[in-house]
């Protein structure tokens, strides 16, 4: 028996998975998501069925965590825990294979600011996955701030779920940022029709997007009651007397996304400027293990689903199944890394937003270590490296071990090993001390 397993159902997965069983090969999907489709194809909860469909030979573990990756002699052993996070009855399993595909995806950054960890103030993924999954609105009167073309269809999920938009505040500005890369924008041209329709329902509902503007603090006692916006200069620093409160009572920040690294880390794969590396068969550094989607770059759902494709192709070729080289897949691969990379340079992220914070602007939530603590240890004790600034302020070092304030901390510590020391999660999700002692059942490497 052959066994391909693919972690995450996303476009990348499905794609995995749909390519490696067309060549003929077993198939495990495991899915921390009780249905398929990831972020991007997010189903409404509430609806029954499935809108996707994978072919036979496929097993699909739906609400299923992977909490462990271990390397074993002839591969890996994934370790998995099935059923609702918050009840009392998830069922363990191990499951071992020799060729493993990696598509855990990205989740949203932000970064924090005045205001930040008030009630009300959602990161945009938040935001859209509750309108989208849930049909429910964060909010009566919603701002939606940030950057990057994602914080269109947030803002237009934020109207279907019955939210006024009161605007949208881009930080960078697009028009110059793709007018500088013409060629990469062009290779995006697939994309023209979803982005025309976002455009259309904003302009329906009378909601602005303001360039080089964002939400600098929000404001209120026990939760959000108004945001300040500013103009942005080249830096992100706010430009003087542009400053306007707007009255809302929710706000959807989102400044990109960071790929969820923690699979990846546990196999052991080099990571390269904050992706896994991979080569032209999607290929990691570890024999065995291939990535794709946003964990080895962000540049969409297509570009998701063309890795997925190649790496399910690569992964079957790897247990020996007769495989035809995925030529289209590859092409496409190539056309949407160009559109990525001209994302990339029209949605940068600048170094103003540094001086947003204040001295109390909590930056880890769980510990509640304020900036100024960051800033102290950092100065002042003169901390050496990610381990002891840990040690010393406690950032990093709740529930989310790092999750959400790993890539705040690291950037505004300015320290060398921050970034990689904050993606190191030996679990990569929280499991309960009973489950890590209960013996599980193994699937065997064939
Ligand atoms: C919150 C959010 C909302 C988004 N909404 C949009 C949108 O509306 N439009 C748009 O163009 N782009 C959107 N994006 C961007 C989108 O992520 C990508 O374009 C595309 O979905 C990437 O595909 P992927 O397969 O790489 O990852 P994803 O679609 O993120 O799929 C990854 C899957 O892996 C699963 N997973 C992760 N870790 C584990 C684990 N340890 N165990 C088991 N399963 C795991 C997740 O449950 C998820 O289903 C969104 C991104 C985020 C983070």
């Amino acid at each position: 028996m052959r066994r391909v397993v693919v972690v995450g159902g996303g476009p990348a997965g499905m794609a995995a998975a749909k390519a490696a069983a067309s060549c003929g090969v077993e198939v495990v999907l495991i899915d921390a998501a009780p249905k398929l489709g990831g972020q991007y194809h997010r189903q409404d909860a509430r609806e029954s069925g499935d809108r996707f469909k994978l072919p036979d030979g496929v097993e699909h573990l739906a609400e299923s965590v992977v909490w462990a990756i271990e390397p074993i002699l002839e591969g890996h052993r994934v370790h998995v825990r099935t059923g609702p996070a918050d009840g009392p009855d998830r069922t363990g399993r191990a499951i071992e294979t020799r060729a493993l595909v990696l598509a855990t995806g990205a989740y949203d950054w932000t970064p924090p600011f005045p205001g930040w960890d008030l009630p009300g103030v959602y990161t945009a993924g938040a935001a859209q996955a509750m309108a989208k999954g849930q049909g429910v609105a964060v909010g009566e009167r919603v701002i939606v701030a940030g950057t990057g073309p994602f914080l269109l269809p947030v803002a237009t999920s934020l109207i279907d779920a019955g939210s006024r938009v009161s605007a949208i505040l881009e930080a960078n500005d697009p028009v110059a940022g793709f007018a500088a890369r013409p060629g990469g924008a062009l290779a995006g041209w697939t994309k023209a029709g979803e982005l025309a329709q976002y455009g259309a329902a904003l302009a329906r509902h009378d909601v602005p997007l303001r360039r080089r503007c964002a939400v600098i603090a929000a404001l209120g006692e026990d939760r959000v009651e108004a945001v300040l916006a500013a103009r942005l200069d080249e830096d992100w620093n706010p430009v003087p007397h542009t400053m306007r409160r707007f009255e809302v009572d929710a706000v959807a920040v989102g400044f990109g996304f960071t790929p969820q690294l923690e699979s990846a880390v546990a196999a052991r794969c080099e990571i390269e400027g904050g992706f896994v590396a991979v080569n032209a068969a999607q290929g990691t550094s570890v024999p065995g293990v291939f990535a794709a989607g946003e964990l080895t770059g962000i540049g969409g759902a297509d570009l998701a689903a063309a890795e997925g494709a190649v790496a399910g192709a690569a992964a079957a070729k790897r247990l020996g199944a007769k495989v035809r080289a995925p030529i289209g897949a590859m092409r496409r691969a190539r056309v949407g890394r160009r559109f990525a990379a001209a994302l990339a340079e029209a949605y940068p992220v600048r170094p103003g937003w540094r001086g947003w914070l204040r001295d109390g602007t909590i930056v880890c939530r769980c510990e509640e270590v304020a900036y100024g603590e960051i800033r102290h240890a950092v100065e002042d004790l003169d901390v050496g490296g990610a381990r002891s600034l840990k040690l010393a302020t406690r950032a990093g070092l709740g529930l989310c071990q790092g999750r959400i304030c790993g890539r705040n901390v690291a950037e505004l510590a300015s320290l060398p090993d921050a970034a990689d020391a904050f993606a190191r999660r030996p679990v990569a999700v929280p499991v309960r001390l009973g489950e890590l002692a209960e013996d599980v059942p193994v699937d065997e490497a064939p």
